[in-house]
């Protein structure tokens, strides 16, 4: 079977080496020019975890990855008010946990393809026909192809679900934040291995220091106006103006955005596309990763989710021997439920990334204060730790 896969993001190209395993052919279409290497740095553990592992992938990403030391929440003067040893997440995942740039893991997926995988980049399919016989795919820049099935992996603002499914706005919920992240080279102070963090009512800033010399930043503000500026030059002005006044480096930190040429911004959101066992589907068309199912950074896992849903549809492919219909079933059958309770305890987070008051502030600090302790973390956040998820058949 030929598939498109419209997206060589992270669920994009997992889901494209795990077809290639179980004898499909994919082809991937990208909308950027190349390879996206932008985002923050993200932490990786549970069934993401074992996925990649499954990959081979880890021998590959141990060496782009951190061994985090701290997390260290500083006041306005930069002195630390919270300091948490940062193993407790080592330890209460036996070891099974990894902090890695998003762009080294998106790299690292991408070349365990080694080349055999063919991709479109700089294109996008504006035009989907299906079909008894497969789905004639039309293209922006190139004549039109024929497939079995197209898989919509081109993230929270899928394409192919606006194509097939309908406008974002229906499915999309808007948690009333908003996220940048961008890497500055040579930066000052690095606190190497430390996760910095300074925090105010609404607003928040990481900074965590890289083995290049560059420092990345994770900026996230509550906003109640969902619209995205529409450039580089009008993202960084409504950054500057939702952190003006604020103290510890941000002044410093505003004045090293001007260099920023790769900018990541944008609505933290969720995608939910409904109850029904075909919510993710349609026809020989269905989607993954974050565009069926975005659980927002506030889940801190949505990439190693969609490498998870990846590795399932994969399977449930393998197994129904041409039976899309049924394998597109089990897929949203398996890891529906488990998705949907994955983004409601996310919703749960928003105070963690901006505060909504001073005594949600002063709450989320003592809780981090205590979680030294590695019975506060197992009882604050060791169910998360945990994936209840089956992937035994897989
Ligand atoms: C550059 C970048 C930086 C990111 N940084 C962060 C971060 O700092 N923190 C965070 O929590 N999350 C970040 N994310 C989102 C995070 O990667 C995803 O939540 C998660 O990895 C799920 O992966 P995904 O493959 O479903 O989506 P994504 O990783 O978003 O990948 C989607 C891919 O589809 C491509 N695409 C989009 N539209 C089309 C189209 N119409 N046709 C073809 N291709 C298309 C995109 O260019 C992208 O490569 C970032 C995403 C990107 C692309």
């Amino acid at each position: 079977m030929r598939v498109l896969i419209s997206g060589a993001g992270v669920a994009g190209p997992t889901l494209a080496f795990w077809l290639r395993r179980g004898g499909f052919t994919p082809t991937l279409v990208e909308a950027a020019p190349r390879l996206r290497t932008g985002g923050y740095v993200i932490d990786f553990w549970g069934a993401g975890f074992e996925i990649a592992n499954r990959m081979g992938l880890l021998p590959h990403i141990r060496p782009y990855g951190y061994l985090v030391n701290e997390i260290r929440i500083v006041n306005d003067a930069g002195a630390p008010i919270v300091s948490l040893p940062a193993e407790v997440f080592a330890d209460a995942t036996h070891g099974r946990f990894i902090s890695i740039p998003r762009g080294d893991l998106a790299a690292a997926i991408y070349a365990s393809l080694d080349g055999k995988v063919e991709t479109l980049f700089g294109d996008r399919v504006v035009r989907l026909e299906q079909s008894s016989s497969g789905v004639e795919v039309g293209f922006a820049s190139r004549p039109s192809r024929h497939f079995d099935l197209v898989i919509g992996c081109d993230g929270l603002h899928s394409g192919i679900r606006q194509l097939v499914f309908g406008e974002e706005a229906r499915f999309e919920k808007y948690l009333g934040l908003k996220a940048a992240a961008f890497a500055v080279p040579g930066y000052s102070p690095r606190d190497e291995l430390v996760y910095v963090m300074y925090t105010q009512i609404g607003r928040q800033i990481f900074r965590f220091a890289l083995n290049d010399g560059s420092t990345m930043f994770l900026l996230t503000f509550r906003d109640e106006d969902p619209a995205i500026p529409p450039n580089l030059a009008e993202q960084k002005a409504l950054l500057r103006a939702r952190f003006a006044g604020a103290g510890w480096e941000c002044p410093q930190i505003l004045d090293a955005l001007d260099g920023v040429s790769e900018l990541y911004f944008d609505r933290v959101s969720q995608i939910h596309m409904g109850p029904a066992p075909d919510a993710w589907s349609r026809g020989r068309v269905a989607l993954l990763g974050d565009a069926a199912s975005c659980v927002s950074l506030l889940a801190g896992q949505g990439t190693a989710l969609a490498m998870v849903a990846a590795s399932i549809l994969a399977g449930e492919l393998a197994r129904a021997n041409g039976d899309y219909a049924r394998a597109f079933a089990r897929y949203r059958q398996r890891f529906g439920p488990f998705i949907l309770a994955k983004q409601k305890a996310a919703t749960r987070m928003a105070g963690f990334f901006a505060p909504e008051s001073s005594l949600s502030l002063f709450l989320r600090n003592r809780v981090m204060r205590m979680m030294g302790r590695p019975w506060v973390v197992k009882l604050a956040v060791g169910r998360s730790l945990v994936d209840r998820i089956d992937l035994s058949d897989d």
